[in-house]
């Protein structure tokens, strides 16, 4: 699974901000390696610098200092299949209306060909869902409508997840759909009494690295408007209802462990998962060792409940950029063998419980077990903090489609089998929520097919048209 974007907007006179943008999108590329971009307002004028490829690749020293001005939004982007091209990069430009304005997605529309259709835009592979949206905006604008107002109208109609931020002259719209799939956050530069600027960013370390404070979560439905005079909001979307989706997964898996969601910090719910996990399904082994980075906090909660001694037993390359696989390699082996190398000392031997946060296709589940196995365990006991994952996601992650995922025609005994552990335990769906001490409601969707917004059932998994 991979996940899709991560969305920065920043207005700070008399700060660089395209630094403290670049400083942000640092923090946020794990929610997206396969292009990077920002766009700034200066002298009547919106730049874009945008590029496939990290952040640290796409920008130089001279590019921040050319991308002057006190506003800024910035993308980072995961493509799925078929969009790893630059015109998939974003901030999407669009010269509608007096300056212009820029965009940048996180998230999935569901509805795309209707939006296409009402406005006669012709689909072709090569438009992304914000590359519609920044169209349909762009045919409001120059019949009259002001952006904001441009975007209550197409958002309206948009299906799906979106957190968005939208820059005009000296202007950063943020907007998250109504059942906030997708994380977005509001942060100040500065204090309360004496704010230096405004922020918004999808997850609240991008805040932290550049010193802003959390303020809170933009609610879902609602439009936060930055400018240098300060804040507003207004609820744009009637939040669907009144129930909050954010995706259960950035708990289990996408977000940061300094992330804070719901007013939960990440890792510790994830430490929690572990706990209940063992409580739930404890087995006799040596050392309980977890799987870089978010099966780490699952296993010492799981080692600290079950009294099995916590210990590292491999080692993650944080360094892998674009890889190439021989064609005679096998692709999930070679995969995991870049990823991850066993720590042959720790394992050989040993009974060894190993936590990670899903099985998707498995595939790579069974590549890791055979590598444990190589390295000498003597026990291999997988416990997943996340139930198993049945269904696609249509909400902004990047799945493969139903026939692709093991534990949609799998029973657990045969999907053990299958990756061939000696026993394999899932959290359950009430322990996963008690982890994270929901109060209210997640999406689960792919975990229990419930799906809180219309699904493109037409719109493939494999890359899809959008
Ligand atoms: S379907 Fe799953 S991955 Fe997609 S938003 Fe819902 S919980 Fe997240």
């Amino acid at each position: 699974m991979k996940e899709a974007c991560g969305v920065v907007g920043i207005v700070a006179p008399g700060r660089d901000v395209s630094y403290l943008c670049y400083d942000a999108l640092y923090a946020l590329q794990h929610r997206g390696q396969e292009s990077a971009g920002m766009a700034t307002f200066q002298n009547q004028q919106i730049t874009v610098v945008k590029d496939n490829g990290l952040v640290s690749h796409v920008f130089a020293d001279t590019t921040l200092r050319a991308l002057a001005g006190s506003i800024v939004i910035g993308h980072t982007r995961y493509s799925t299949s078929g969009s790893a091209n630059w015109t998939a990069a974003q901030p999407v430009y669009r010269s509608a209306g007096a300056s212009g304005f820029a965009l940048a997605h996180n998230g999935n529309l569901t509805n795309t060909d209707e939006l296409a259709e009402g406005a006669g835009i012709k689909v072709t592979s090569m438009l992304s869902d914000s590359d519609l949206v920044a169209e349909l905006l762009a045919l409001e604008v120059e019949s009259g409508s002001t952006l904001a107002d441009a975007l209550h109208t197409v958002l309206a109609r948009a299906r799906g997840a979106f957190s968005m931020v939208v820059l005009e002259a000296n202007v950063v719209h943020a907007v998250r759909d109504p059942y906030g799939f997708r994380p977005l956050c509001l942060g100040r530069l500065g204090t309360e009494d004496a704010p230096e600027g405004w922020m918004i960013a999808s997850e609240s370390p991008a805040l932290d690295v550049v010193g802003a404070a959390f303020v809170r979560e933009v609610a879902p439905g609602e439009m936060v408007t930055l400018t240098s005079q300060g804040v507003t909001s207004v609820q744009l979307l009637e939040p669907a209802a009144g129930k909050e989706k954010l995706c259960i997964f950035e708990f289990v898996y996408f977000a940061r462990p300094d992330t804070y969601l719901m007013g939960h910090q990440v890792h510790t719910t994830r430490r929690r998962m572990g706990e209940l996990l063992a409580q739930q399904s404890n087995v006799e082994a040596d050392i309980v060792m977890g799987v870089p980075d978010s099966g780490v906090p699952a296993a010492e909660g799981y080692a600290k409940a079950s009294g099995i001694p916590f210990g590292y037993g491999l080692v993650k390359n944080r360094y892998i950029g674009r890889t190439f696989i021989a064609p005679d390699q096998n692709m999930r082996e070679a995969s995991v063998r870049r990823k991850l190398n066993p720590l042959r000392e720790n394992i050989s031997g040993q009974r060894l419980v190993v936590v990670d946060d899903s099985i998707v296709r498995g595939t790579t589940t069974k590549a890791l077990v055979g590598m444990l196995r190589d390295a000498g365990a003597r026990e291999v006991h997988l416990r997943i903090s996340s139930p198993p994952f049945m269904w696609p996601c249509y909400f902004g992650i990047d799945t493969p489609t139903r026939d692709d995922l093991l534990a949609a025609h799998h029973s657990v005994e045969e999907m053990r089998e299958y990756v061939g552990s000696d026993s394999l335990e899932f959290i359950t769906l009430e322990n996963l929520r008690a982890a994270i001490r929901l109060d209210g409601e997640c999406c689960d969707a792919c975990l229990t097919g419930n799906y809180p917004a219309p699904t493109p059932v037409a719109l493939g998994k494999s890359g899809g048209r959008w």
